[in-house]
C-alpha cells in the first residue's frame, strides 16, 4: 500500500482533479491519497474567521458568499453527469451550511476558527471522492477525524492512528483507493483541531508511518526538493536523493515544500518518501530514504522571523549549571530553541515563538545580563554531507558570505548542517550568494540527467 498526498495546488482546478484521478489508478496499486484544500481555500476560511471574530458579520457573510460561488463555478466543471453535479452540489450546500451556521455563535472562538478551517479539506476530499465514484472507480472516504489525533502538547498519537486506520482498512477489504483529509485531526477534547499549516504532508507521513507504507509520495508543484529556494534564487535545480536526515533538516530549516514535522514519522518506520510533481509527474523528483549521493553540500534553506536573545552568565568563570538553568526556562515556556551558540561566560540561542518573550527574559535576569533581544532574524541552513574529517566545507560557505553580516555560526551539531544566523533583510543576497559559491551548474547538471 502507498500513501499519496497532493496539495493544494494540485487540486486547485477541476483539470488537475481529472489529471490526479488518472495518475492514481494508472498502476493498479493500492493508495491512501491524501488532499489538502483547494488551493487558496484555507486562506478564504481563516480570513472568514478574522472578520466573524472581530464581530464584522456582514463582512464575513460576504466572504463566504465569494467562497461558495468558487465552489459552485468548481462543479460545474469538475462532473461530467447530472448525478455526479448534484452530488457535488449537495456536499458544497452542506459543508456551506455548517460555515454559515457559525456566523451567530459569539464570541467566535479558536475552537470555531478551527472548525470553518478543516472545512477546506473537508470540502475537496468529499468532491473529488464524489468524483471517482461518477468515473466508477472502487474508492471509498476515510474520515480523518475519526483517526488522527493530537496529544495535550499537539504531537499526534500515531498509536491511535494505527489501531483506527487498521480496523478500518480491514472493513474495507474491497477497496482498491481511499481518500482522506489531510491537515485536520482532533484533540484530547474531541474537537475539531489541525496539523499547522501546511499539515497535509505530516498527515500523509503519519498515515505511511501508521500503515508502515511502501512508500509515500508528496505531490506538489514543483519536481521534487531544490537545492535552494526557488522564490528567491534563479538557477536552483531538483536534488535526486537524500537521507531522512537531509531532508528533515530542510524541512525544519524552511523548505516550504514540506512541513517541518514531515520525515519524522516516515523515518521511524522507514518508510521512503518521495516529492513528485503533479504537472511534470514523469519527473523524477526527489527521493528520500536512508542512501546518499557524495555530493557535499547538498541543499540550502532559510528559516525567518525568529528572535535571537543573547544570555552573559552573572557569575564568573567555570560556573556550571548554568546552561540547565537557561533552558528550563525555555521548556517552562513550551518555547523550542532553534540555534544555540556558546562562549566561556555566554550563551545566544534563536527563538521561532515569541509569544512568551517577555516572561523568558524576565525570568532569565532573575540569574544572568541580557543584551536587548534581535527580531527579525533568518537563519540559513547549509546541508549536506559534511563529516568531520572532510576539509574546506566552512571555508567555502565564509567565502560565500563574506559581504553579509553574521550574527552567529553553528557547525558540528550534527553532520548535515551548519547554520548562520543573518538579519533578515540580508536573506537573499545570501541564499544567492551561496547558490553561486556552492553548487556548480555542470555538476547540478550532471545530477538532473543522472535521474533521467
Ligand atoms: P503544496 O500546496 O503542494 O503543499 P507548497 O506551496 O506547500 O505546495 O510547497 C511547494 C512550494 O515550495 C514550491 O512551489 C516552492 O515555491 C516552495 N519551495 C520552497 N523551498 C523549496 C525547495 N527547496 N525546493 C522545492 N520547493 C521549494
Ligand atoms: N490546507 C492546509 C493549509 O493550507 C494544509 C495543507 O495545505 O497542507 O495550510
Ligand atoms: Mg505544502
Amino acid at each position: 500500500m502507498q500513501v499519496w498526498k497532493f496539495g493544494g495546488t494540485s487540486v486547485g482546478k477541476p483539470d488537475r482533479m481529472h489529471s490526479i484521478r488518472n495518475l492514481i489508478t494508472e498502476n493498479g496499486t493500492r493508495k491512501i491519497v491524501v488532499l489538502s484544500a483547494l488551493s487558496g481555500t484555507t486562506n478564504g476560511l481563516l480570513s472568514i474567521a478574522e472578520s466573524l471574530k472581530a464581530n464584522n458579520d456582514v463582512e464575513g457573510n460576504q466572504k463566504i458568499d465569494d467562497l461558495y460561488a468558487h465552489y459552485e463555478v468548481f462543479i460545474k466543471d469538475l462532473y461530467k453527469t447530472k448525478d455526479g453535479y448534484e452530488q457535488g452540489k449537495a456536499i458544497i450546500d452542506k459543508e456551506f451550511s455548517f460555515i454559515r451556521s457559525l456566523v451567530s455563535i459569539k464570541p467566535f472562538t479558536l475552537k470555531q476558527e478551527k472548525e470553518i478551517v478543516a472545512e477546506g479539506e473537508l470540502l475537496s476530499t468529499q468532491m473529488f471522492e464524489a468524483y471517482l465514484k461518477e468515473e466508477g472507480i472502487n474508492s471509498a472516504l476515510l474520515p480523518a477525524l475519526d483517526f488522527m489525533l493530537i496529544d495535550a502538547d499537539n504531537e499526534p498519537v500515531l498509536s491511535f492512528t494505527e489501531e483506527k486506520l487498521s480496523t478500518m482498512l480491514e472493513q474495507l477489504s474491497d477497496k482498491q483507493i481511499f481518500i482522506t483529509q489531510g491537515f485536520i485531526c482532533r484533540n484530547p477534547r474531541g474537537e475539531i483541531d489541525n496539523l499547522k499549516r501546511g499539515g497535509s504532508d505530516y498527515t500523509a507521513s503519519l498515515i505511511g508511518g501508521a500503515i508502515v507504507a511502501e512508500e509515500v509520495q508528496i505531490w506538489t508543484d514543483i519536481d521534487g526538493m531544490h537545492n535552494n529556494d526557488p522564490r528567491i534564487v534563479k538557477k536552483t535545480f531538483p536534488i535526486r536523493e537524500l537521507t531522512f536526515e537531509e531532508a528533515a533538516e530542510l524541512a525544519y530549516f524552511g523548505a516550504k515544500i514540506l512541513h517541518p514535522s514531515t520525515i519524522t514519522p516516515a523515518k521511524l518506520k522507514g518508510v521512503p518518501v518521495r516529492l513528485k510533481n503533479t504537472m511534470e509527474p514523469e519527473a523524477y523528483g526527489t527521493l528520500i530514504a536512508d542512501k546518499t549521493s557524495d555530493r557535499e553540500i547538498k541543499a540550502i534553506a532559510a528559516k525567518d522571523n525568529l528572535t535571537a536573545i543573547y544570555i552573559h552568565s552573572t557569575r564568573m568563570l567555570n560556573a556550571y549549571g548554568f546552561l540547565r538553568r537557561v533552558f528550563e526556562v525555555f521548556e517552562k515556556y513550551k518555547t523550542p530553541v532553534d540555534m544555540i551558540t556558546t562562549s566561556e561566560v555566554s550563551v545566544s540561542v534563536t527563538i521561532d515563538n515569541d509569544e512568551h518573550l517577555d516572561e523568558i527574559m524576565a525570568e532569565l535576569r532573575q540569574f544572568a545580563d541580557l543584551e536587548e533581544c534581535d527580531k527579525d532574524q533568518t537563519i540559513v541552513c547549509i546541508v549536506g554531507n559534511f563529516s568531520a574529517d572532510k576539509e574546506g566545507i566552512a571555508l567555502k560557505v565564509l567565502d560565500a558570505m563574506k559581504n553579509i553580516p553574521i550574527r552567529m555560526i553553528c557547525y558540528g551539531a550534527s553532520e548535515h548542517n551548519i547554520s548562520l544566523l543573518i538579519h533578515g533583510k540580508n536573506k537573499a543576497a545570501a541564499l544567492n550568494a551561496l547558490n553561486e559559491r556552492c553548487f556548480l551548474y555542470e555538476d547540478a547538471m550532471k545530477d538532473i540527467f543522472s535521474a533521467q
